[in-house]
């Protein structure tokens, strides 16, 4: 027989039963850096994926929906070993055939995965988004969570720059939809293999004249993958990092002609940006085109929106060569700085809370909420549940943040009437027959009727 408290064993009694109840809450709370997000907050997250969905399909790019877990294999080759996110952010385990699997880090590796593993990038181009759930093992503070959320852009088959301005045209459009005004477009370019390679070089010579101002994850990557030391977020490397020589300088002609091109497209467009020669993706099989979106209103952690050309992956991953570019949003923090700018959201509080006594005014008010709903077109109607009487119903009705009541009793039923009574400012109540409630209700709330 199954124990009562679920989790096997003699049900405890009186003031024991309640301690051990406290001790499994404590225990049963979510895990450290992962959210709940509740109804409070969930409005918020709704505007905005509703935005972020409106404005990307309208560019005409459709939804790719992906596994969470993918083999560790993928993320370890397409990320890279030495990177943050495999070296020490992943989450691995072994399942129970012994294969090593991770949750998402990100999103671009499985996307690309499915693409090459489905044939979709053979002699076509692709505009893809796809938005989810990640998840990093890092050190949870505001804006930075083991589990967060992420929209993520992919386009194939495009050398760009035009498909490139158009992913950054297509962010811009997003903050103009969202209400949000105080983004900065960081942009900057990696340039060719050739050109990265030169860099490198010269990077690897400026680090090893100064290695003793190198904290220990910096000299680790000097071999491995000296660009992303510039991307330290370390404070007491940034004197060294300013010395550094820049990327800029070492640009070969095709990866400057792509840069320049991108920059008269985006001038072309009226988009503002600074040119970071700082900004970098540590990934060898990243080049040319690298973008950030940054705000100075979330501290830390105010990186919104990071992109960039990632051409050589996919022959990486042993496909054809495929030009890729793409970006990712992160949500959190879009919610965050939703928050900050003052952006006012849309109202998601019932508009009207049926109020009903009696057994026949229940029976048909149920019957006549479902008949409302079908006919005025986005109408948040609350029917109550549970009984009470009226002032307990009118209550839970003003508790519900709805504008109006509509109330059916046993004598409006029987006559096919309604009540209309405002619950906030000064107008009067109304009773009216149940078939011209739709249109009233459309009227008074601003709302249209299907036909
Ligand atoms: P950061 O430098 O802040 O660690 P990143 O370079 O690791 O960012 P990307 O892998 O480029 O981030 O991810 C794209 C976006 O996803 C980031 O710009 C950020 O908005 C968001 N993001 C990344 N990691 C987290 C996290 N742990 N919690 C919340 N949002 C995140
Ligand atoms: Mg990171």
């Amino acid at each position: 027989m199954q124990s009562v408290d679920g989790f096997g064993g003699a049900p405890p009694s009186g003031r024991q039963a309640s301690q051990d109840g406290k001790a499994i809450a404590r225990t049963l709370q979510a895990v450290r850096g992962m959210n709940d997000i509740l109804p409070e907050l969930t409005p918020s997250w709704q505007y905005l994926e509703d935005a972020m969905r409106r404005v990307i399909q309208a560019y005409g790019y459709r939804e790719i929906r992906l596994p969470l877990l993918e083999k560790t294999e993928l993320f370890k080759r397409s990320i890279g070993e030495v990177t943050d996110i495999v070296e020490k952010e992943m989450y691995t385990f072994e399942d129970r055939n012994g294969d090593s699997l991770t949750l998402r880090p990100e999103g671009t590796a499985g996307c690309v995965r499915a693409c090459m593993e489905h044939g979709l990038l053979h002699n076509q181009v692709q505009r893809l988004w796809y938005a989810g759930p990640m998840f990093r093992h890092e050190r949870p503070q505001k804006g930075r969570y083991r589990q967060f959320h992420q929209f993520g852009v992919e386009a194939f088959g495009m050398e760009g720059p035009d498909i490139d301005a158009e992913l950054i045209l297509m962010t811009a459009q997003l903050w103009k939809t969202l209400g949000l005004k105080g983004a900065v477009l960081q942009l900057n370019s990696l340039g060719t293999q050739a050109s990265r390679a030169a860099y490198r070089e010269a990077l690897v010579e400026y680090f090893r004249g100064c290695l003793t101002d190198l904290d220990e994850d910096s000299r680790r990557r000097l071999d491995g993958n000296p660009l992303r030391i510039l991307d330290s977020k370390n404070p007491r490397m940034q004197a060294v990092i300013g010395g550094a020589p820049r990327l800029p300088d070492y640009l070969d002609v095709e990866s400057r002609v792509h840069f320049d091109a991108l920059r008269a497209l985006l001038d072309a467009a009226g988009i503002d940006y600074v040119v970071n020669p700082r900004l970098v993706r540590g990934l060898d099989y990243y080049g040319k085109t690298v973008f950030e979106w940054v705000t100075d209103r979330l501290g830390a952690q105010g990186t919104i929106c990071a992109g960039g050309r990632y051409d050589g992956l996919v022959e990486y991953l042993g496909g054809r060569p495929t030009p890729a570019v793409g970006f990712a949003l992160g949500l959190e923090r879009l919610i965050a700085l939703l928050e900050a700018e003052g952006v006012d959201l849309p109202d998601s509080n019932p508009h009207a809370y049926l109020v009903l006594s009696g057994d026949k005014g229940v029976r048909r008010g149920m019957v006549f909420a479902g008949e409302l709903r079908e006919a005025v077109k986005g109408l948040r109607l609350l029917t109550n549940c549970g009984g009470g009487s009226f002032k307990s119903q009118f209550r839970r009705a003003d508790k519900s943040g709805a504008g109006l009541a509509l109330v059916i009793g046993d004598d409006e039923a029987e006559r096919g009437q309604v009540t209309l009574k405002p619950l906030r400012g000064e107008s009067a109540q109304e009773t009216l027959s149940q078939t011209d409630a739709a249109g009233r209700l459309g009227k008074l709330l601003g709302l249209e009727l299907n036909a």
